[in-house]
């Protein structure tokens, strides 16, 4: 199939990448253009493990393209994805649908065929299909027939190409032409294909993340219970996790949640259930749960440190919101870091890809190895939890550093391990 996808951020290059890759023809737009070029030049913007490779692959087959922008091209296509950012709007956590709607309007505008399939890739509220069905037909000048279907994405970044190889389902709503389109176009796919109307197709993309950030808050809350209790929520939630009734995914005490998804999706939800005057109490409680994660990281901070933190300097392992990604969004890094310069701390941080001079510019200092980072500080705090953190070398760490202490707001290493070594040693709802 031919297929044009607005939107090459994390998820729309991800599918532009793979679709090329299983033999489809492929256009990738972004309005972006400092992204375009890169991209033309076979070079991905971000870092997802896997992607530059078939990036480049299927440049070189013809299999992908890339442009600036929605314009006639689309003519070519048998259908448009789109694929574009849904941030959520300060004033009320409602998802800001203003680059969907633009995308809309440019579809419409463009196109001049006699039917076109559109398809919403990106998470939205419950009627955002029907909301672009009605913009493309008032845009619409030549009288296109659009068939306009959702098939919200729920890879996860730092696996994405894996998951869209080998998806758990592939959630498919809409009006039945796309619905068939989507069938065809995943068939190579192994995987459960649920086929369902627009709307319940959308709630099941909010409804799955608020039940994944449901499960880490549920963690979290326990967590707080098992360090005040003396219980070990590792071995805890190992126990309740082998409950096949529960399973073991999303189970791991911490910071909390972070990234463009959860957050961002949980608010939304709230400001659906709020809109039809629905008790919120739940989607409250959970993001409440989250933020005081954070806090509680800095809270241990605080009483690791003699007197105060002006002028301590503190190491900070990890500023992505989970491994194997640079994204920063909504990552808890951001905020204990603004919490640490505040209180005086000189910071210095090191991640294996993502980074923050945007954020922080000199303010801290940006490492580029993880033993550069620690030399003489005085806290090293772990707030993701990469695989070379895990590897560390902890007799070097501990000589390398002013003190030997850790605030491990991953849960990455064993405690008991870690203060035999020497180790003032804290985790999260351990002791
Ligand atoms: P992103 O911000 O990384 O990318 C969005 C891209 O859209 C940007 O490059 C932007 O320049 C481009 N864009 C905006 N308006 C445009 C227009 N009119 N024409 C062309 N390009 C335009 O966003 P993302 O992380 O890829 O997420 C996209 C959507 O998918 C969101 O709704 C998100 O909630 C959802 N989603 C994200 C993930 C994830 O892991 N990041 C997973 C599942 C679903």
């Amino acid at each position: 199939m031919k297929i044009f996808i607005v939107g090459m951020g994390y998820v729309g290059l991800v599918n532009a990448a793979c679709l090329a890759e299983m033999g489809h023809k492929v256009c990738g737009a972004d309005i972006n253009k400092e992204k375009i070029d890169k991209l033309e030049r076979g070079r991905c913007p971000i870092y997802e493990p896997g992607l530059q490779e078939i990036i480049e692959k299927n440049l070189k087959s013809g299999n992908l393209t890339f442009q600036i922008g929605v314009d006639k091209n689309i003519n070519k296509f048998d259908m448009v994805m789109i694929a574009v950012g849904t941030p959520e709007r300060e004033m009320d956590g409602r998802a800001d649908l203003f680059y969907v709607g633009e995308t809309a309007r440019e579809i419409a505008k463009h196109c001049v065929k006699k039917e076109l399939l559109v398809v919403g890739k990106s998470t939205v509220p419950i009627g955002t299909a029907n909301q672009i069905r009605e913009s493309l037909a008032i845009y619409n000048r030549k009288k296109t027939k659009f068939y306009v279907g959702s098939n919200p994405e729920t890879l996860r970044e730092g696996k994405a190409i894996y998951d869209f190889m080998n998806p758990d389902r592939i959630i498919i709503g809409g009006d039945k032409k796309v619905r068939d389109a989507l069938l065809k176009l995943y068939e190579k796919i192994n995987a459960k294909k649920i086929v369902t109307n627009a709307r319940s197709a959308e709630m099941i993309k909010l409804a799955s993340n608020f039940m994944l950030a449901l499960r880490v808050s549920a963690t979290n809350i326990l967590a707080q219970l098992c360090e005040a209790t003396g219980a070990d929520i590792e071995e805890v939630m190992k126990g309740v996790g082998m409950d096949r009734r529960i399973g073991p995914h999303f189970l791991r005490a911490g910071i909390g949640y972070g990234g463009s998804c959860f957050p961002k999706d949980t608010k939304s939800i709230k400001s659906i259930a709020e809109h039809y005057r629905l008790d919120t109490s739940l989607f409250d409680s959970v993001m409440k749960i989250n933020a005081e994660q954070r806090r509680w990281l800095c809270q241990k901070v605080e009483e690791m440190t003699l007197f105060t933190l002006k002028n301590k300097k503190i190491a900070v392992w990890g500023l992505a919101f989970k491994p194997n990604t640079d994204d920063i969004r909504e990552a808890p890094s951001i905020d204990i870091i603004k919490w640490l310069t505040k209180e005086g701390a000189l910071v210095s941080v090191y991640d294996p890809a993502a980074n923050i001079k945007k954020i922080f510019g000199g303010k801290i200092r940006h490492c580029k190895d993880k033993y550069e980072a620690i030399k003489d500080v005085e806290i090293l705090l772990i707030l993701t939890e990469w695989e070379e953190f895990r590897e560390a070398d902890l007799a070097r760490v501990k000589k390398m550093m002013l003190i030997p202490k850790i605030v491990d707001g991953r849960n990455i290493f064993d405690p008991k391990a870690v203060k035999k070594l020497g180790f003032e040693y804290t985790g999260m709802g351990r002791i």
